[in-house]
């Protein structure tokens, strides 16, 4: 978010515990939305038991296909001047990704928009190849699309040192590329966008939502950053929902732009422009945990009715913001659900692919200890940000080398969602006692906004996913 983007290698021993699948969530199983979609018959347990549910949501993976670049000089001042996206090793992201859910086998994975880098065709098609190896082991998978992802004029292709205008998708493309991943297996689709509804496990329904806007990318020659959420899109939710009220079945909301803020920046573009209105739609369904993306970082913030409660479980409304799989450190959310008490909980978890490396027999020095790697490559580039932003200062060059430094690595444990707390050690360098003298400038506020302290972790959470109630 500091700066926008352009052109167990065993089976989770889930489960330890069979038990009896009350008979209101059975009893909703043999009736639809719009008689769509019985094919998910994998998610019905076998003879009235059931488990605890493992599922993944990954966002941000900004895909780009491997044919759409050299690596040559055009390439890598793309990759120099964006937002610190791990563009030269994100196929080994993504298929480390991938072999990660072979092995772990969650229940389904929900990838809640931008998906490619700008929309690329080839991006696309490549990546649904990789959903389709995940699904083939036994994961569905859901999608969305994010703003990057349809009618992208940036769509561009990268050999040796020119740009080249690329092939882009279209939202129909978009459908039918990512059929078997969401919108052929929907309960419902909203007719004026990409939203749909799916039972993703027994008593767990997905509301997936479209915020994006992407009718006017092509007037305005980039792809449009805010969202919103039509209110067609609200009433469908209401005729849509009805049918998960009658199943009892408790409703995950996911979108990939935010609803709360999750930064007092209050930067325009993150948060669902009508907020206001999705809220009040949330809360009049006592649906009470949304999936988002679109900032990078990890965050997770939840907003009380009244602003505050007595009993603040009963009515807050979570946000977890998951940072961008293309961003270190490269984590997704793992996440379980108890269908017979909604007990939800989350952990962000990085992807392996150190050790993805290594089993794959990899020489790359990078790769076998990407971890290490990727984390210095983000604070390298987050440092010659900040010391660029220092260019016209009085700073000596040896402060402004200090305050890069206490910038970069406060940085990165923002991204990660690990600077709510325990971040003396970084305060203590030299750097951030001369940031706090620099009075104006975004830097200074940015670099404020993250040393605030936050209770709430943003790596980890457990609450009780409400019921739908007729
Ligand atoms: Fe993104
Ligand atoms: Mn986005």
């Amino acid at each position: 978010m500091y700066d926008s983007s352009s052109p167990m290698r065993q089976k989770r021993a889930r489960g330890l515990i069979y038990l009896c699948l009350p008979l209101l969530l059975l009893s909703g199983l043999f009736s639809g939305c719009e008689g769509r979609d019985r094919e998910n018959s994998a998610a019905i347990p076998a003879e009235g038991s059931v488990s605890t549910i493992h599922f993944w949501e990954a966002t941000d993976l900004h895909y780009l296909d491997k044919s759409l670049h050299d690596g040559g000089t055009a390439f890598q001042s793309f990759v120099a001047s964006g937002d610190g996206k791990q563009l030269p090793y994100i196929d080994e992201i993504l298929n480390a990704f991938v072999h990660e859910a072979e092995i772990k086998k969650p229940d389904f994975i929900i990838l809640s928009g931008d998906l490619t880098n700008n929309g690329e065709r080839a991006s696309h098609k490549s990546l649904a190849r990789k959903l389709a190896r995940i699904e083939e082991k036994g994961s569905s998978v859901y999608v969305i699309p994010g703003n990057h992802d349809l009618f992208n004029p940036w769509a561009r292709a990268f050999k040796g040192d020119r740009q080249m205008v690329t092939d882009r998708i279209t939202d129909k493309d978009f459908t039918d590329i990512y059929g078997r991943f969401g919108y052929d297996e929907a309960l419902s689709r909203d007719p004026h966008s990409l939203s749909y509804a799916v039972r993703a496990a027994p008593g767990l329904w997905l509301l997936m939502i479209d915020s994006n806007q992407y009718n006017h990318n092509q007037r305005l020659g980039h792809p449009q950053t805010d969202g919103r959420v039509l209110s067609s899109t609200l009433a469908w939710i209401d005729s849509c929902l009805q049918q998960a009220a009658e199943e009892n079945a408790a409703v995950l909301t996911v979108m990939h732009h935010n609803v709360l803020d999750h930064s007092d920046l209050n930067i325009p573009g993150f948060k669902v422009n009508n907020s206001g209105q999705v809220m009040k739609k949330l809360r009049e369904h006592r649906l009470n945990l949304v999936l988002s993306g679109h900032i990078h970082m990890q965050d997770i913030r939840r907003n009380l009715a009244n602003g505050g409660s007595e009993f603040p479980d009963r009515t807050a409304v979570y946000d977890i913001a998951t940072s961008a799989l293309a961003v270190n450190p490269h984590q997704y959310g793992a996440m379980t659900f108890d269908p017979l008490t909604g007990r939800t909980t989350y952990q962000s978890t990085p992807v392996n692919v150190d050790g993805w490396a290594a089993s794959e027999g990899l020489t790359d020095s990078r790769l076998l200890s990407f971890k290490k790697y990727a984390e210095q490559s983000f604070i390298d580039a987050s440092y010659k940000k900040a010391y660029e932003s220092l260019a016209g200062s009085e700073f000596s060059s040896q402060n402004k080398q200090e305050m890069a430094e206490a910038m970069a690595r406060l940085n990165a444990r923002y991204f990660a969602g690990t600077a709510g707390s325990g971040i003396d050690d970084l305060l203590k360098l030299p750097g951030f006692k001369l940031w706090s003298t620099v009075k104006d400038g975004f830097l200074p506020r940015y670099i404020r906004s993250m040393t605030q302290p936050k209770p709430l972790s943003n790596t980890s959470l457990e609450i009780t996913l409400n019921r739908e109630q007729p």
